[in-house]
């Protein structure tokens, strides 16, 4: 079977162009930066973050809950400022990313919550080589639901075959094949770039 050809690339971004912006490693650092009680911080950040990570709850709102929810001796400033510090680009993903930007059409697909995306995309300007933003704050949905991976197709106007998701998790990868996209599992930009290149996307 011939595949079409590709008209746009959908990007993930934490793990890919830039590190992580609030999962596991993140989040221990700066639980331990600020000496909390780590297993009671895990389990109220547990229950609350797929409403921040669906845009339904304030970065404000979710601190309240999981830190600022006992008397501390920081401010609520310092706490996201770690937070956001967390934050480190993939030179090497960023500079293909930048690559490409010319010859191709390419979104974000990802999850974030708003105010980390916003820092996020500022701080690292994704938003020159992105033409959109499908991230799960924005849209209510979160992948790996194959829904919002149809929903960004949809508002980007390209069928799924003509379509490469690039992200580090192999079930959000799976996913995006269980829609009829085409997908990459994100290892490093090296291999990034030669499995492009084998779908005949080069800059
Ligand atoms: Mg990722």
């Amino acid at each position: 079977m011939t595949r079409p050809p590709v008209k746009a690339l959908f990007w993930d971004i934490g793990g890919v162009l830039l590190s992580n912006g609030w999962d596991r490693d993140q989040r221990k650092e700066v639980v331990t930066e600020f000496g909390l009680d780590a297993d009671d911080f895990q389990e109220r950040h547990k229950l609350i973050v797929p409403e921040l990570e669906l845009g339904r709850l304030t970065l404000d709102d979710y601190l309240n809950q999981t830190v600022f929810c006992r008397p501390v001796e920081f401010d609520k400033a310092a706490f996201v400022a770690a937070m956001e510090a967390q934050s480190v680009p993939d030179e090497a993903a960023l500079k293909l990313l930048q690559h490409l930007a010319g010859s191709w059409r390419m979104y974000a697909l990802n999850n974030e919550s708003r105010e980390l995306n916003a820092h996020r995309r500022r701080t690292f300007s994704l938003d020159g080589p992105l033409l959109a933003f499908f991230t799960s704050c924005y849209l209510g949905l979160a992948k790996p639901n194959p829904a919002i991976y149809r929903l960004a197709l949809d508002l980007a106007g390209v069928q799924p075959g003509q379509a490469v998701m690039i992200d580090d998790r192999l079930q959000n990868v799976e996913a995006a094949r269980s829609v009829g996209m085409q997908a990459i599992q994100f290892k490093d930009a090296a291999q990034l770039q030669a499995e492009l290149e084998e779908l005949g996307v080069r800059a």
